[in-house]
C-alpha cells in the first residue's frame, strides 16, 4: 500500500482507468478535431458518480477524500487529450467548487445537484481579454436595478465557454473599491445578452474555450452568490485548489508522455539494439523520472 493511496482508492482507479479506456478512448479522435465533446459522456460521468466525489451527499456528491480528485485528474491525463481533460476538470473543479462554497441551498439544487448528475454543464469566467492574473483589474460590471443586476463586459479563454449550461461570472458590483468590490453570479446561458465564440487554438482542441460578451445581461437578484463584494475572496481562496488541480495535471501528463517516450525508445531499433539501450538515452531518462518524483511528491503532500 501507498503511503497516500489505500486499496479502495486504488480499486477507484482501476475502475475509472477502465471507465475511460472503454467510454472515452474510442471518441476522442473525433472529439478533437470537431472540438465538440458530446452530452452523452457527460451524462456517463455523472451515472458514475466522477462529478460527485468531492461533494456533499445531500446533492447527489460522495463527499470522498481529496486524494480521490487526485486519482480522477491523474487518470483523465492518460487518455491522451488535454482538452477532454481541461473540459471535464473545469466543470467539476473551476465552476462547482464555486457552486458549492458560495452558492446557497436554492442555487446548489437548481445547478449543483444537476452538475454532479451531468445534466448541466458550468464555466468560470474571470479572466479578462485586459488580463487574467490581474484579477482586481477586471472591468465587466454588475449594475444592481430593482431586483436584478445588469452585467456587462467581456471574458475570455473561458474553459466549457461555449457549450456549458451556466456560467459562473465575476464582475465589479462596486467598482470604485477595485479588488474589494467584486462580486460573483451564476447565470443562466440563455438569459439574453450572452454571445460566445469559440477559440481556434493549437492545443485542446476537444475543449471549447470561449470568448464571452454580456451586452446587457439581466439577472435576478436571486442569482448572486455568497456576499456582495467578496467575489476577490472567494476566488483567491479558490485558488489554492485551482493551483494544486494544475500542478497535478501537469505531473500526470508528464508521467504519461515519459511512460510513452520508453515504449517509444523500447520499440525503435538503431545501429542493430532498440536506442532505450544506449547510455546517453538512459541517463535522460534517468534525470527526467526523478524530476517528475519531486513534483509529483510534492503535490501529494500539498494534497
Ligand atoms: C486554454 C486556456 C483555458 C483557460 N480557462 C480559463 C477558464 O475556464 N476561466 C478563466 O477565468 N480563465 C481561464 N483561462 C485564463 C487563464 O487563467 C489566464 O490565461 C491566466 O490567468 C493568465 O492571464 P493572461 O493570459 O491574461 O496573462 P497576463 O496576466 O497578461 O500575463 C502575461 C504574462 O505576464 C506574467 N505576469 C503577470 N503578472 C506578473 C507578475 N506580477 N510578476 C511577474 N510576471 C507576471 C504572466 O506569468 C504571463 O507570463 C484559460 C487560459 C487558457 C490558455
Amino acid at each position: 500500500m501507498s503511503f497516500y493511496f489505500t486499496e479502495e482508492h486504488d480499486f477507484f482507479r482501476k475502475s475509472f482507468r477502465d471507465f475511460l479506456q472503454k467510454e472515452v478512448v474510442p471518441h476522442i479522435e473525433k472529439w478533437e478535431e470537431t472540438g465538440h465533446i458530446e452530452r452523452f459522456i457527460w451524462e456517463k460521468f455523472g451515472e458514475m458518480g466522477y462529478f460527485g466525489i468531492n461533494y456533499p451527499e445531500k446533492y447527489g456528491g460522495m463527499d470522498l477524500d481529496l486524494f480521490y480528485t487526485v486519482i480522477f485528474l491523474e487518470e483523465l491525463q492518460r487518455v491522451n487529450s488535454g482538452g477532454f481533460a481541461a473540459a471535464m476538470w473545469a466543470h467539476a473543479y473551476l465552476a462547482m467548487t464555486h457552486l458549492n462554497k458560495e452558492g446557497n441551498h436554492k442555487q446548489k439544487e437548481k445547478y449543483l445537484a444537476p452538475s454532479i448528475t451531468g445534466e448541466k454543464i458550468g464555466c468560470l469566467c474571470i479572466t479578462e481579454p485586459f488580463g487574467g492574473s490581474d484579477v482586481g483589474g477586471m472591468r465587466s460590471t454588475a449594475v444592481k436595478k430593482g431586483d436584478s443586476y445588469i452585467i456587462n463586459g467581456s471574458k475570455t479563454f473561458i474553459t466549457n465557454g461555449v457549450y456549458s449550461d451556466y456560467l459562473i461570472v465575476a464582475a465589479k458590483t462596486s467598482p470604485e473599491l477595485g479588488n474589494k468590490g467584486i462580486s460573483i453570479f451564476v447565470v443562466d446561458r440563455d438569459t439574453p445578452g450572452i454571445s460566445a465564440t469559440k477559440l481556434d487554438k493549437l492545443g485542446w482542441r476537444a475543449s471549447d474555450t470561449g470568448e464571452i460578451a454580456f451586452d446587457n445581461v439581466e439577472i435576478p437578484v436571486g442569482n448572486l452568490m455568497g456576499e456582495e463584494n467578496k467575489g476577490f475572496p472567494y476566488i483567491m481562496q479558490h485558488f489554492a485548489l485551482e493551483r494544486l488541480i494544475m500542478g497535478i495535471n501537469a505531473h500526470a501528463r508528464s508521467e504519461w508522455a515519459l511512460e510513452y517516450t520508453i515504449q517509444y525508445m523500447k520499440d525503435r531499433v538503431c545501429f542493430v539494439k532498440p536506442i532505450s539501450q544506449f547510455q546517453a538515452l538512459r541517463h535522460k531518462i534517468a534525470d527526467l523520472t526523478a524530476d517528475l518524483d519531486v513534483c509529483k511528491t510534492y503535490n501529494y503532500v500539498t494534497t
